[in-house]
């Protein structure tokens, strides 16, 4: 069975573009028989207890379902420790003690892409490599990616074909600390849940060449991406929790219903006309599966457009 999936970091309240592009993602896998997974990224230290228990409660209020248990990350350390091993005795994998300013300093080759890993910690003799673990701090362990690009089938970015291109360096599996990188879960979750279907923000576009390409290394096809266009504030910048009535919370706050809001996001994805109230039954059967529909411009989202 083919899943598609939201998965969010709970590290806060969801605010209006979060819940926006999980109506999306819902609206996408509904609207083409597949299941719908939620999965909860809560690995980094950004997670705050109850933050999963609210975002939840929030997308059920805008009348997203999902399809058996909620996944926590932190429950399948274990699974990614044991990928991360397999890939280290394929010899796919080499220790990086660069601290982050070594890797901004350091040379890189004229068209390597802003931040991607120079190479350092590839090129360390044995005697460097025994000097650096005599050291005592624990190295990240990074993906020998091998490649410098690759494509994935994004349907929002791709060309004619939906081919997007973009690079890939050695990125980082697991950090010096232990914890399972973003892009390492990422891609073992969806392989391993039958997410083909990948809908998010468009922020994380240039994650999606290296997620495939590590898809492929672990033997699975890529999901196919749809990277959706973000809501911004009126000064054009992703919206945050900075910008003040964001979440159905302060929202609430200000006297404005969750229906209102429901309201608002589906005029803004062309599915609702002004006056009108709808709920997901009615927007999954005008989505129908036409993602034409949806604007490819970014959302300008101000909290006042309720005060009208
Ligand atoms: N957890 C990520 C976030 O909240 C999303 C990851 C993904 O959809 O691949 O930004």
């Amino acid at each position: 069975m083919s899943a598609g999936r939201y998965a969010p970091s709970p590290s806060g309240d969801l605010h209006v573009g979060n819940l926006r592009t999980a109506l999306l993602a819902w609206l996408f896998a509904r609207s083409t028989g597949r299941e719908f997974l939620m999965r909860m990224e809560d690995l980094d230290d950004r997670t705050v207890a109850g933050a999963d228990r609210r975002q939840l409660a929030d997308l059920t209020a805008i009348g997203i379902d999902w399809d058996g248990p909620v996944r926590y990350q932190s429950a399948r350390r274990e699974r990614y420790d044991e990928i991360v091993d397999a890939l280290t005795a394929a010899g796919r994998t080499f220790e990086c003690f660069c601290s982050r300013r070594e890797i901004l300093d350091a040379p890189r080759a004229p068209h390597a892409p802003e931040g991607a890993y120079p190479g350092t910690c590839l090129r360390l003799t044995a005697t460097e490599l025994a000097e650096r673990r005599a050291s005592g701090r624990p190295p990240a362990i990074r993906l020998r990616a091998d490649v410098d690009e690759f494509s994935v089938i994004d349907r929002f970015h791709g060309d004619a074909e939906g081919r997007y291109t973009g690079p890939v360096d050695d990125f980082v599996l697991r950090r010096g600390d232990g914890t399972p990188a973003y892009n390492l879960a990422v891609v073992v979750d969806d392989a391993e849940s039958g997410v083909h279907q990948v809908v998010r923000g468009d922020d994380l576009l240039s994650s999606a060449p290296r997620q495939a390409h590590l898809t492929t290394l672990l033997g699975d096809e890529p999901p196919e991406y749809w990277h959706v266009p973000l809501v911004v504030n009126a000064d054009g910048r992703r919206l945050s929790k900075r910008d003040g009535a964001v979440t159905l919370a302060d929202l609430a706050e200000r006297g404005i219903s969750t229906q209102q809001v429901v309201d608002a996001m589906a005029r803004s994805l062309g599915l609702a006309d002004e006056g009108e109230s709808v709920d997901a039954a009615v927007l999954l059967k005008r989505f129908g599966f036409n993602p034409e529909l949806i604007p490819s411009d970014p959302w300008v989202f101000d909290p006042d457009i309720f005060c009208a």
